[in-house]
């Protein structure tokens, strides 16, 4: 005699492609890469099914394991993964996830990859950090030939090799990043890590780095003080004669989320390393990979964001209060609705950008200079949206949003970390403004962007004078930093979604967002928007 019935409890939405949107797969089209609907329809159907959620749920229950010895004493320096992480690892390499698009000539390569991040995305966050890292790295490396002639077409080939080799040796590589240290991670500029030249053509670095990811990754780019200052170096794991590396795993952080993935502290006792770029212009190397990883953080974000809000919807379609769906009781309605704006507007935004750095790589200095200042506010913008997205999207399903099985407390941990990493929120709101002190052509580029919405909306002609104002107005600017990168940010989703968003997603945007006519949490939007619409496009299709 059964005890209970189960009553009002939501179908599981494992099986639908919850990740491609619509706003997704006409972003892929106007930005050039239309020929990759049909991969990334089906990477998304593939990250959501029974069988990829489930290993992305293992990998993270089960984190990776260091050892550090074997068993008579001597270093090895391992992590051991779950069998399925390495899955996840090589399903994202052999669909081009990594550094793929340096070697595909096709127009919109790098567009078709930033569709199958978000795609991809909803099977587990944490393998995306060596994924991103691997298409990071590129750019740096252009920077010496000769690096990039022998390393590139290992880590842009489709194959995962996760052995323990010499990296020439390999059928594909995964490369990592070195940078932060204990006294500071966004001031890298006072890292004490030492390279001294060995006369051999190489360097030995001595340090210790606080942080660095994926550290059974083939590859690092790894900052040290050379005698010409601050310089970048690319450190291998193991070296072409077979020995590892000098390079020591001291142990994994122990972390809010990001489980599946490794964070380690790494020593560096006399490590060879080969110079990136110049000696002195550590910097300015390291930047061209950590501008490439900032827009998977932000395409991380817009993935999030879409993963909280199918679920949220998801289980407001099905669960009934108070006689009626959750859809359809008016305050519901206006929270779903306000996620619904957001996400679409961050989708909307990461494809215009991944469409800059694809005509950007092909030498388009235009896209570039706009990509540099819509990378840097966007970045910070949605990377901070994303953790109070996701807070409310596991509000909406109520007590068992708060529950493990649901899957949203592992989206509201991994929330905060996009923010963290490639440039805090303070450190990103400033150097957008940095970028724009400096590179007045970016400026430039990027209101350019945004006037081609003027005269469009009167409230978003207003909101653009205001932000000039604010930038014309130097006193307290970094004081300032956030508001104004925030407004910036703003301003150019608005500019998407009134040139070529959905008309009601549009007038929701520019109502609240740019009108302020908006409270402080989600469901302020003001009366008299067609929310149907909005959550009609916003349905798991
Ligand atoms: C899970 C995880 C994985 C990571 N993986 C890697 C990795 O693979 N490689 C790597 O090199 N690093 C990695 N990091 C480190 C990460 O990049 C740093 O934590 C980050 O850059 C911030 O540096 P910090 O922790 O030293 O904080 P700090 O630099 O001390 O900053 C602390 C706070 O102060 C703010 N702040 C800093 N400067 C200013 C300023 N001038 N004005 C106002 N506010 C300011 C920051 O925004 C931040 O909020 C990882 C971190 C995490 C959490």
């Amino acid at each position: 005699m059964p005890t209970h019935d189960v009553t009002n409890q939501v179908p599981p939405l494992v099986g639908a492609d919850i990740t491609t949107h619509p706003a997704l797969l006409e972003g892929l089209h106007r930005e050039g890469a239309g020929w990759a609907e049909g991969e990334v329809r089906e990477l998304g159907e593939l990250g959501n099914s029974s069988h990829w959620q489930q290993a992305g749920r293992l990998a993270n229950e089960h984190p990776p394991v260091l050892r550090t010895h074997d068993r008579y004493g001597n270093r090895v320096d391992e992590v051991e993964y779950l069998p399925q992480y390495h899955d996840l690892m090589r399903t994202a390499v052999a669909r081009g996830l990594h550094g793929a698009p340096w070697a595909d000539g096709r127009v919109g390569s790098h567009v078709a990859r930033a569709a199958k991040v978000i795609a991809w995305g909803v099977a587990d966050a944490g393998h995306m950090c060596p994924i991103s890292m691997t298409y990071a790295v590129v750019p740096a490396l252009r920077t010496t030939p000769d690096l990039a002639a022998a390393y590139e077409p290992l880590l842009s080939n489709a194959e995962y090799d996760p052995e323990l080799a010499p990296p020439l040796t390999k059928r594909g590589l995964i490369a990592g990043m070195s940078m932060t240290e204990k006294q500071g991670g966004s001031d890298v500029r006072a890292n004490t890590t030492r390279a001294v030249p060995d006369g051999d053509g190489g360097y030995r670095l001595t340090g210790h780095k606080w942080f660095t990811s994926a550290p059974m990754s083939d590859l690092f780019l790894t900052l040290a003080q050379a005698p010409g200052g601050l310089s970048c170096f690319l450190v291998p794991r193991v070296l072409p004669d077979g020995r590892r590396n000098a390079f020591y795993l001291q142990r994994l952080k122990d972390k809010l989320g990001n489980k599946s993935n490794a964070s380690g502290e790494v020593e560096y006792d006399g490590a060879l390393g080969w110079l990136v770029g110049d000696e002195g212009r550590g910097v300015a190397t390291i930047i061209e990979m950590v501008n490439m990883t900032r827009l998977d953080c932000s395409l991380m974000a817009a993935g999030g964001m879409r993963v909280g809000l199918a679920h949220a919807i998801h289980h407001a379609t099905h669960r009934q209060a108070f006689g009626k769906a959750l859809l359809e009781q008016p305050a519901m309605v206006n929270v779903l609705a306000d996620l619904a704006v957001d996400s679409e507007a961050a989708t909307t935004v990461v494809m215009r950008i991944a469409g800059a750095v694809d005509r950007g790589v092909r030498g388009d200095a235009g896209e570039k200079a706009f990509q540099r200042v819509a990378l840097a506010v966007t970045k910070y913008y949605l990377c901070k949206r994303l953790s109070a997205h996701t807070v409310e999207a596991l509000e909406c399903l109520g007590g068992n949003g708060y529950v493990e099985d649901s899957g949203m407390p592992r989206l509201y941990r991994e929330a905060p970390l996009v923010s963290i990493w490639e440039g805090s929120g303070n450190v990103a709101a400033l150097d957008t403004l940095r970028a724009m002190a400096k590179q007045p052509d970016t400026v430039e580029a990027f209101f350019a962007e945004l006037e081609l919405a003027a005269g469009t909306d009167p409230r978003f002609d207003d909101a653009l004078a205001l932000v000039r104002k604010e930038l014309s107005d130097l006193d307290d600017l970094q004081f300032r930093a956030r508001r104004t990168v925030e407004q910036l940010a703003m301003l150019l989703q608005g500019s998407l979604l009134l040139r070529h968003g959905d008309p009601a997603v549009a007038e929701a945007f520019v109502a609240s967002r740019l009108a302020r006519d908006w409270g402080v949490a989600y469901g302020t939007l003001p009366a008299g928007l067609d929310t149907a619409a909005i959550l009609d496009r916003a349905r798991v299709q």
